[in-house]
């Protein structure tokens, strides 16, 4: 399974970093809890996330004083499994749109180099072999290499791009992407967005711009802004989470790079934190690496 392989990392990390905390202890006592404590935030599952576990460990400790260690792991499991709960109701996304959204559009933001533009290609390429038509609009003019990048994409995947030159008006991109959606009767249309965050008055002023004129050509978009995370930056995940989510309203995540990375914890913390649901995770650099996030699936592989 590639989620396993994935996550492998993680997976080792954070349940040899458990058994080590647990080792040679029979109950679960206020030392363990220190010590499952720090697990939790080495694994970047963030302070509050970890304190909310903590907290509700002990309730139940609380409840049963001789509660044991080999426990811990299933107690553990159920309260990160819940936690996910909260952010994800109902089933997961499949590569599919939904009803009445045609064309369904996607704004993709996130800084440079979390693994954007390589998401963007390999949502294109699951939206493809289900048929469906997308296509790709470059509305990050603010470096040409962003419009390059996703070219390369869309010729790998074979799906049209709309672009237009580097320093021009990303809303402009973003209406002409949608009006030739519409011409071309495409069901998907993902923009990507520039991911400069050193002016945040500036990104959010562009981002509501780009929606503003998306709405000129086709109401009620986007439909999902989905926020690309490096899952292997830990707390600079967190932080750009903070910043995006004030700049604009962002209502899925896709969080990248869980291949080859022990900061799997992230996903936890992000999505309580944030209360939005991560909808994808990248597992490698391939057109394939991409999967639907399956929030047992990652509890399985983050504990082994
Ligand atoms: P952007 O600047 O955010 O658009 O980032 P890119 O999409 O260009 O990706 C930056 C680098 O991260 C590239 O070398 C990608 O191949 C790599 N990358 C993207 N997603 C993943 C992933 O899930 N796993 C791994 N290992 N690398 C990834």
């Amino acid at each position: 399974e590639t989620l396993d392989k994935g996550l492998e990392k993680s997976k080792t990390t954070f349940f040899s970093k458990l058994s080590k905390a647990v080792a040679g202890k029979s109950k679960v006592d206020d030392d363990v809890l220190d010590d499952l404590e720090e697990v939790l935030v080495t694994s970047d599952v963030g302070v509050n996330t970890t304190l909310k576990i903590i907290d509700r460990i002990e309730a139940r400790v609380s409840k049963d004083k001789y509660l044991g260690t080999e426990e811990l792991n299933t107690i553990l499991r159920e309260e990160i499994a819940g936690l996910l709960s909260e952010t994800h109701v109902g089933e997961d996304v499949e590569f599919t749109t939904p009803s009445g959204k045609k064309p369904y559009v996607i704004m993709v933001v996130g800084v440079n180099g979390v693994g954007k533009t390589t998401t963007i290609g390999k949502l294109a390429h699951q939206y493809k072999k289900k048929g469906l038509k997308v296509v790709l609009g470059a509305a990050d003019t603010f470096r040409a290499a962003a419009i390059d990048q996703l070219q390369v994409w869309a010729d790998r995947v074979e799906v049209p791009i709309v672009k237009q030159k580097m320093g021009s008006d990303p809303a402009s991109v973003a209406f002409d992407t949608l009006s030739s959606a519409v011409k071309q009767d495409a069901d998907v249309v993902i923009i990507d967005t520039a991911g400069r965050l050193h002016n945040k008055v500036n990104l959010m002023n562009e981002l509501t711009k780009v929606k503003r004129v998306m709405q000129k050509v086709v109401e009620d978009t986007p439909h999902d802004v989905l926020l690309v995370l490096d899952g292997s930056t830990g707390q600079n995940a967190f932080e750009q989470a903070k910043q995006f989510t004030k700049a604009t309203e962002v209502t899925s995540l896709a969080v990248t790079k869980l291949d080859g990375t022990a900061k799997g914890g992230v996903v936890i913390g992000i999505s309580d934190q944030f209360q939005i649901p991560v909808k994808y995770i990248g597992v490698g650099e391939g057109i394939e690496d991409l999967q639907v996030f399956n929030k047992y699936e990652f509890v399985d592989s983050f504990f082994g």
